[in-house]
């Protein structure tokens, strides 16, 4: 099947877009080798914290985007945040739960790039890259439910370069006292 997301380049300056934001399409063993590179210089620890920094905010800005882009607001800017990495080759994306009091999620993934790129059994769950993203995309929709300051924490708990059947990450959200 052809790919689910458009993508429009621009004749004059080859630059690749897609809903208005510029995009790169590389090799994926390009992206993990990278990856690969800086955990072992920084150290997982340190590159872990960078990574959610970075892919944090990134998604929250993506979620803001699409928001006014598509005209969505709730759940579902999240849901469609999940299903704009599937239909890019991330891996495939599945929102398990969502706690009604939005204390707590459960994401599943499926076929995820570095499970993919993992060469034997993974000691260590190698998609951590991905919960900054949960974190950014969760937080532009608790903000924009009028939920904050939030302490949103996840962590990859099962994958499936360790042999697990998918990758599970756990969300847990702290609503903070100034809750209203
Ligand atoms: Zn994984």
């Amino acid at each position: 099947m052809k790919p689910s997301v458009d993508i429009d380049v621009d004749e004059e300056s080859g630059i690749w877009q897609t809903d208005g934001l510029p995009m790169l399409y590389i090799p994926r063993h390009f992206m993990v080798n990278v990856h690969r590179e800086v955990e072992r210089t920084l150290g997982l620890s340190a590159y872990r914290q960078v990574l959610t920094e970075a892919g944090a905010k990134s998604a929250y800005y993506w979620c803001q985007k699409q928001t006014q882009t598509y005209d969505m607001s709730g759940l579902r800017v999240f849901e469609h945040y999940l299903e704009r990495l599937t239909a890019r080759g991330w891996g495939q994306f599945r929102l398990e739960r969502i706690d009604e009091d939005f204390g707590g999620a459960e994401i599943t993934l499926k076929n995820s790039i570095y499970a993919l790129e993992s060469r034997g059994a993974a000691d260590h769950p190698t998609c951590y890259m991905f919960e900054g993203f949960f974190i950014g995309g969760l937080r532009y929709v608790a903000e924009a439910r009028g939920l904050k300051p939030l302490d949103i924490e996840c962590r990859e708990v099962e994958c499936e370069a360790m042999g697990f059947d998918r990758c599970r990450f756990e969300i847990k959200i702290n609503h903070g006292a100034g809750t209203h």
